[in-house]
């Protein structure tokens, strides 16, 4: 590290303290900053929540110049602008949204240095306009964030992104720093390749979420066990509940509003005006649930989301782990929640099927499902088993899952496996679960007697289990491969090549034995945020309320939950002591530390602190 490199970091910093409000770096951001701010570039692989803002933030500030970022989220440019200009920086941005006069004014500002940040749409930057007025300002560095869209083979690709390999050829002397949360080998390669970034420093952070919880169940009674839940954990809260139809979306919203929560639809099929609406009434409430499709969530960083829930199930490991991604940026406590059932898996792979794409693609979204279906059984830690799929090493138990808080029963179902196997295999490969259960259990049905069946060998063979437990057993054989579901004859099962040794005894199968309840969150964790005194915390949230009202910001521009926890728990007294607080720097002191002194001295009055130890 060269001596300027050290200077820098004391004064990266003291900027971390004085503007941001926090105390300390979390690891790697100090080295991301120090490499940018010394004008290399740098590759940024972190999961959402991990501080990938600051990596460019704070080098802007310390660079001579106006830090480019190219974001592909118009919606929420303004948010962050607001975010920025709240703690003193001079942010702006520059989209398809604006007027000619709002552009014109940025442009001025640009070039007479008057700005620190300036978010850009990419399809704005490059235009020829935009690189023209590029060219005339001293530029700080370029932020690609979201840097994923490169990648052709990604669900976020947008073409604007392979034009970005430009900005190396214009301008050689800028730094550039890539951002992305999405992990995977392949398209690290790409982005290195697409955007020219062979010499730039790749930093990888773990992307495990330690904060969120992860709970698999089986659907026994969804809207029940959701109901549940949310009652029993998040009440006030703010969550995602996602779900595989339009319709579904909605009358789950209704369902909940009827229960008294604040539950908005969202789907891709609502007008345009609604989705804004809702999206906004979601990115400014307190306590709003989006019952959405997977239409809603691409650039949703709203960062006290507390759970994000699964009525269907999503259709790959990757998706599951973007989707739950979006509970906890804060750091705070978080749910993810699912519930799911062999109906499930049946109505997905038939999509699958029906879909428009080749064989190989078929092929290989039925494995993925596969890879899905394997995290929804495992009797081990889920954490490990998802980590594990991104190709990361962690502790095999995590503490924060269920199968950790509520270790999982398993019995031996060979038997009762083998007998499964074979009544598909005696019945023609030509009936669905329900069918095969009556069999199994000597059931005298109408289907029985029209195939005669009831002269099969293995009828009747199975009554020693009900036939709740018969449908787990179906279940788990088709989650981990062993039967398939035939999606040309209705949800028939037929036998998968895995089975045999099964079938010939050389392997034994440990199963699950299902809980109709969902696992709780352990206690000691917390399921919110820890405050001492839920009386001041409502005053608190009140006044953040009003202050969020009057400038026309979401609540958590003014202050994140955790800096509200910690004033309501610490319960400053004098500007020196509200400055201490984690995520006050200098500007929000300025500007919020009296009011909410008022409002603590107020109650303080009313209930003295010491009173209460
Ligand atoms: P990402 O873009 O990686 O998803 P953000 O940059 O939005 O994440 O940061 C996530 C949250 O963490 C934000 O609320 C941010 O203010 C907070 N944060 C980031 N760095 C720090 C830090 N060093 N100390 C405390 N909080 C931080
Ligand atoms: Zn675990």
């Amino acid at each position: 590290m060269s001596h300027a490199d050290v200077r820098s970091e004391g004064a990266a910093l003291a900027i971390l303290r004085s503007t941001f409000g926090f105390h300390e770096f979390r690891y790697p951001q100090a080295d991301i900053i120090a490499d940018v701010a010394a004008g290399r570039d740098a590759l940024v692989l972190m999961p959402t929540g991990g501080g990938k803002s600051l990596c460019y933030q704070i080098p802007s500030l310390l660079r001579s110049g106006c830090g480019i970022v190219i974001s592909p989220l118009i919606a929420l440019m303004q948010d962050q602008v607001n975010a920025l200009r709240v703690v003193g920086v001079r942010a702006s941005c520059l989209n398809s949204t604006m007027t000619l006069d709002q552009v014109r004014a940025v442009e001025t500002a640009l070039l007479n240095g008057e700005l620190d940040l300036l978010y850009v749409a990419p399809e704005r930057l490059v235009q020829e306009r935009t690189q023209a007025l590029l060219a005339r300002s001293d530029i700080a560095l370029f932020a690609i964030d979201e840097a994923h869209c490169v990648s052709q083979w990604g669900h976020d690709f947008r073409a604007d992104y392979l034009e970005l390999a430009v900005l190396q050829e214009r301008f050689p002397a800028v730094p550039r720093v890539a951002l992305t949360a999405t992990a995977d080998a392949r398209t690290r390669a790409e982005i290195v390749s697409r955007l020219e970034l062979h010499g730039a420093t790749q930093y990888a952070v773990s992307f495990d979420r330690p904060n969120i919880c992860y709970r698999i169940a089986l659907k026994d009674n969804a809207r029940q066990q959701l109901l549940r839940f949310l009652r029993e954990e998040h009440v006030g809260h703010c969550g995602i509940i996602y779900c595989l139809s339009r319709r579904k979306t909605e009358d789950t919203a209704a369902w909940l509003q009827q229960q008294g929560f604040e539950a908005l639809p969202y789907h891709a099929g609502l007008s345009a005006a609604q989705r804004a609406d809702h999206q906004a009434r979601f990115l400014r409430g307190e306590d709003t649930i989006v019952v959405a499709t997977i239409a809603f969530g691409m650039g949703i960083d709203k960062p006290d989301v507390r759970f994000v829930a699964h009525l269907d199930l999503p259709k790959t490991v990757e998706a599951y782990y973007q989707e739950t991604g979006r509970a906890g940026r804060d750091g705070q406590p978080a749910d993810a929640w699912m519930v799911y059932g062999l109906q499930d898996v049946i109505k997905l792979r038939q999509m699958m099927a029906e879909s428009d794409a080749g064989e190989a693609h078929k092929r290989a979204e039925q494995q993925r499902l596969n890879a899905l279906l394997g995290l929804c059984e495992i009797n081990t830690c889920r954490r490990h088993a998802l980590l594990h799929y991104f190709g990361e090493e962690s502790p095999d138990a995590c503490g924060n899952c269920d199968t950790c808080i509520t270790p999982v029963e398993t019995w031996d179902g060979t038997e009762a496996a083998q007998k499964a196997i074979s009544a598909v295999y005696r019945t023609g490969q030509r009936f669905g679960v329900n069918h095969l259960i009556d069999v199994l259990r000597g059931a005298d049905t109408a289907k029985v007697r029209q195939f005669h069946h009831q002269e099969l060998p293995t009828f009747g063979v199975g009554v020693e289990l009900d036939a709740k437990r018969w449908r787990s057993v179906f279940r788990q054989l088709v989650a981990r491969a062993y039967l398939e579901v035939n999606l040309d004859r209705h949800g028939a099962l037929v036998l998968r090549d895995e089975c045999r040794p099964v079938l010939r005894g050389e392997e034994t199968i440990a199963l699950r034995v299902d809980v109709g309840k969902t696992v709780r969150r352990d206690k000691k964790r917390g399921g919110s945020i820890a405050v001492t005194d839920s009386v001041l915390w409502e005053l608190v949230r009140e006044h953040r309320r009003q202050l969020a009202l009057d400038q026309g910001v979401p609540p958590y521009v003014i202050f994140h939950d955790s800096t509200l926890a910690e004033m309501v728990n610490v319960r400053p007294r004098t500007r020196l002591e509200f400055a201490d607080l984690s995520g006050v720097g200098a500007s929000k002191l300025e500007k919020y530390s009296e009011g909410f002194l008022g409002v603590l001295a107020d109650y303080a009055d009313q209930v003295p602190a010491e009173s209460l130890s």
